[in-house]
């Protein structure tokens, strides 16, 4: 198989020195397929089995873009449940470890309301979360989406297959048109295809065949 450095990508040097010093030596496949399209600021399809690396590929694209000087809510990270949440949000904070002062927040179902509140107020440039709670935000006005560059589906079908359609389509209709959006998943259904129709400009598609 063919190894791709990720000093091949255009990447902040801090980024970098980061990601060899948590012992990611090359990039896998799914990243080599879609790093470098997430960082030319396209639309990106990525479907890969579960363990191949899909959570550096779409944390490095937003870290990259980040910029942290804007107290802002950039990028909103939407997964199934709150245990991913927790975990996709553990890895870009180990992505971000070079980075002074980003504040990423996670916005679960099933954690109490006023404390998610309390933290909203006092900000954050990333959010991690799951569907229905994060439209619960939107709706009620404690989360402000204007500022939205960047939207991550992370397991979309697991999405879709736990009832989360109704709560994807209205934080996508909160969200600036104008924005960047990621769709990761394991498998590819129709509905999937239709959502990214409807969601998606001119996605670019990055598939990694199971290897077995
Ligand atoms: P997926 O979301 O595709 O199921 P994850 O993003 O959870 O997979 O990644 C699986 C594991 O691989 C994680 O422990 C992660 O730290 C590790 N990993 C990701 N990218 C690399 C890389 N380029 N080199 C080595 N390990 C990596
Ligand atoms: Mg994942």
């Amino acid at each position: 198989m063919s190894q791709t450095a990720f000093s091949t990508l255009n990447l902040h040097s801090d980024l970098l020195k980061n990601i060899s010093s948590l012992g990611y030596e090359s990039m896998t496949p799914i990243q080599a397929q879609s790093l470098p399209h997430i960082l030319a600021g396209k639309d990106v399809i990525a479907q890969g089995k579960t363990g191949s690396g899909k959570t550096a590929a779409f944390g490095l694209g937003l870290l990259e873009k980040l910029n942290v000087k804007r107290f802002r809510v950039q990028s909103l990270v939407l997964c199934p449940t709150r245990e991913l949440a927790d975990q996709v949000a553990k890895e870009i904070r180990r992505l971000a470890r070079t980075i002074h002062n980003i504040k990423v927040l996670t916005l679960c179902g099933g954690m109490p309301f006023g404390p998610q509140i309390g933290s909203l107020e006092h900000g954050a440039h990333i959010i991690v979360g799951t569907p229905g709670r994060i439209e619960e935000h939107v709706r009620k006005g404690t989360l402000n989406l204007d500022d939205l560059e960047m939207l991550i589906l992370d397991e979309a079908d697991r999405m879709l297959e736990m009832g989360f359609q109704d709560a994807l389509d209205a934080i996508i209709d909160a969200a600036p048109k104008q924005r960047q959006t990621l769709l990761f998943s394991a498998t590819y259904p129709d509905q999937i295809k239709s959502i990214a129709d409807r969601i998606m400009f001119k996605p670019v598609m990055a598939k990694v065949e199971s290897t077995h």
